[in-house]
């Protein structure tokens, strides 16, 4: 597919950022090009279609996936925020990072066993992935499928968020 290929040639590397010796794929370059960011969306909904009631995107890059992929698959939009972000009564999962702890919360408004489709940029450790099922979970909603457009592999992030995985590209 040739707008999948070029969506995965417009997702930038950025050597020591956002500190000396992490290489950051940057998807802003994919997302402002029109016919990049349609192929992603659609390739990312692709094997979810009509088995999703929700889109939940984590803070802060899911955000923007998820917003285009709610829009597409006529569903609702869930935001996956960083801990004291949200107006009101939320629910936490915490989990471990490299060196300490974060957490992350959404607002408990969802119907009990709502399907909720999970978004994100990057798979790295799957740390957040994990993180955000098991906050799913907590909310009393069912994880109907994750997926990402960039996972790094070596990194193991499978382990921890599943091998069922969705995943665009591979770096
Ligand atoms: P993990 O929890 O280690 O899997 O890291 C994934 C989280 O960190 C996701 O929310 C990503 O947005 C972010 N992340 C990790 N590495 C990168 C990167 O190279 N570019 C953009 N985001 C990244």
């Amino acid at each position: 597919n040739d707008a999948l290929a070029r969506a995965e040639s417009l997702i930038g590397v950025i050597p020591d950022y956002p500190s000396p010796g992490i290489l950051f794929r940057d998807i802003t370059p994919m997302l402002a090009d029109a016919a990049a960011l349609r192929a992603c969306i659609g390739a990312l909904v692709e094997p979810f279609a009509g088995r999703f009631d929700v889109v939940a995107g984590i803070e802060a890059r899911g955000f923007l996936l998820a917003g285009a992929v709610a829009a597409a698959a006529g569903v609702g939009l869930v935001p996956i925020r960083k801990a004291g972000k949200l107006p009101r009564p939320a629910v936490s999962v915490d989990y471990a990072l490299e060196y300490g702890t974060a957490t992350i919360e959404a607002h408990d408004d969802l119907p009990e066993g709502c399907r909720v489709l999970l978004l994100d940029d990057v798979l790295a450790t799957g740390g957040t992935l994990a993180a955000a099922q098991r906050l799913v979970g907590r909310l009393g909603c069912v994880v109907a499928g994750s997926a990402v457009l960039l996972e790094l592999d070596g990194l193991g992030g499978r382990a921890l968020a599943g091998d069922d995985v969705h995943t665009l590209f591979h770096a």
